[in-house]
């Protein structure tokens, strides 16, 4: 970025030593061993170096170190659970960046039924926010695979998304307030549960999605709902993507907003769950080339909410837009059925190399787009299998090569770039996203450059540079420091 002062190259012994007093007992990490998970992301795939860890637990002690840091202009890369896909957690090689994870900062502030908000520290994790939620009979409607490791700091940066966005928005929508420690130390104090306020510009959408490049999310306020009191669930198949989202479109007029999770399986999911995952069972005689899991849930309770759900369902199969259909009649039954879904990543990892793809297009471009991608992708990868799933409601699908069956997986690798390229371009020619719900961290920066609007990159690094003008914030991460 022209004009823009770049962080040191070293981390001054002395600097090091400020912030470890500034930090106290407990709270930095600094041998290579203690260092080392935090170097490295979920995936394996990128690995870099930091001098230390600062683990401050309370917002005053992050306000200090970002102080410091940016006094001695000291590179920062925030963390949180570290299960982000595109390395914007891990630091960068050189050593040049110190690695401030949230994760000490675990307090849950307030939860409040008559606000019907939670607010709580940036390190506390998705699965125990559900939990507080649930214990005043409210619910959180973030849901994500990852939920029992992904941090509200880390959640909020990525502007995550999960199986509920077709109902309730992604993180964006739940967003009531922010606190966050700009790059030059001071706190920007948003958190408020306020529904209305159009007091100058929304500042805390800036750091919305932002991955940690324009300062550190120490707190947030998030909307709560109703608790579901009746929930209908199915597993359906069906021919073609093109029936899937105009079985959506006919639920959405039958059942209104209550429909809440509309997720693709491509029949070759369904064969890998059934390989790999303990219990996953195909729960039809036959096979169907594509599968939904559909779910529709209602806070008010009402005995005949499931039968309506099962008649809309049995609507479409006379229109012929179904093939079949079943639906849970327990809890267990509905686990069985979400297994089918969730395991999906874990049952391809066990088929070998893959390559993914995290895209989105309008919802009703998305038959178009997955046709065009299969021919695209037999023609660049014969044998290849295309495992395109995931939130159709949505218009976002993980569309995910895994290697032939019986293996070459290395050739798969090598081919990563040119089929990364021509699936991109192919989203591109779409309309859509090269990135709908992870990000850009490191793994993208490139990619950004060469598919965003060159205004919209413009003002990107026009804020960027007017928020944090040492770059000091997770620096080369969605924008490159070196121009
Ligand atoms: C099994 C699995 C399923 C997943 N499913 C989904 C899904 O359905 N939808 C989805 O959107 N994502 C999904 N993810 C991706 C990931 O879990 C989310 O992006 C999650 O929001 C990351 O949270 P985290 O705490 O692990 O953040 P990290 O990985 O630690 O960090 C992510 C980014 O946010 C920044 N950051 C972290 N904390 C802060 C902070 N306090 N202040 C400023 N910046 C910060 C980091 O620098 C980095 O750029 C999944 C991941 C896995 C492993």
């Amino acid at each position: 970025m022209p004009g823009m002062n770049r962080p040191v190259s070293t981390v001054p012994t002395a600097a090091l030593q400020a912030l470890k007093d500034m930090l106290g007992p407990g709270g930095w990490l600094e041998s290579a061993a203690d260092r080392e998970p935090y170097e490295i992301d979920f995936r394996r795939l990128h690995r870099g170096n930091t001098p230390l860890v600062a683990l401050p637990d309370s917002t005053a002690r992050v306000a200090g170190v970002v102080e410091l840091c940016a006094r001695e202009r000291i590179g920062i890369v925030p963390q949180g659970g570290n299960t982000s896909y595109c390395g914007g957690a891990t630091p960068r090689p050189g050593g040049h960046e110190i690695l401030l994870s949230l994760r000490r900062m675990r307090k849950i502030r307030a939860v409040s039924a008559q606000n019907d908000s939670l607010t709580a520290e940036a390190g506390c994790v998705l699965a125990e926010l559900q939990a507080a939620a649930s214990a005043v009979n409210r619910l959180l409607p973030m849901s994500l695979g990852s939920e029992g490791s992904a941090t509200l700091g880390g959640i909020v940066s990525t502007n995550a998304g999960g199986t509920a966005v077709l109902r309730y928005g992604m993180t964006r929508a739940l967003v009531l307030g922010l606190e966050v420690v700009l790059p030059d130390g001071r706190v920007l104090n948003q958190l408020s549960a306020l529904r209305k306020d159009n007091t100058g510009y929304d500042l805390k959408q800036l750091f919305i999605g932002a991955e940690g490049t324009l300062g550190v999310v120490t707190a947030a306020t998030l909307r709560l709902f109703p608790q579901p009191a009746a929930v209908a669930t199915a597993f359906i198949g069906l021919g073609t993507p093109a029936a899937a989202v105009e079985l959506l479109g006919s639920l959405h007029e039958a059942l209104g907003d209550t429909v809440t999770t509309f997720e693709l399986v491509p029949r070759v999911a369904l064969e890998f769950t059934g390989r790999h995952v303990a219990g996953a069972r195909d729960p039809f005689g036959e096979p169907h080339a594509w599968y939904v899991l559909a779910e529709a849930t209602l806070a008010a309770a009402d005995d005949a909410f499931v039968a309506r759900f099962e008649a809309a369902l049995a609507a479409a199969i006379e229109r012929g837009l179904v093939e079949d259909a079943v639906t849970a009649a327990s809890g267990a039954q509905r686990d069985a059925l979400w297994r089918l879904r969730e395991t999906i990543p874990e049952a391809q990892a066990k088929e070998g190399a893959s390559l993914k793809h995290d895209i989105s297009v309008e919802p009703a471009r998305l038959p178009s787009f997955i046709e065009a991608g299969r021919a695209l992708l037999e023609r660049l990868a014969p044998g290849a299998r295309l495992v395109a799933y995931g939130h159709l409601g949505d218009g976002n699908l993980h569309f995910n090569l895994s290697e032939p069956a019986g293996g070459d997986g290395g050739r798969l690798a090598g081919q990563a770039d040119a089929i990364r390229r021509a699936v991109h371009d192919l989203v591109a020619a779409h309309g859509g996203s090269i990135s709908a719900e992870h990000g850009i961290g490191q793994l993208k920066v490139g990619e950004l450059e060469r598919y965003e609007d060159p205004a919209a990159l413009d003002l990107m690094r026009r804020i960027k540079r007017a928020i944090d003008p040492h770059g000091i914030m997770n620096p080369g991460k969605v924008l490159r420091d070196s121009e």
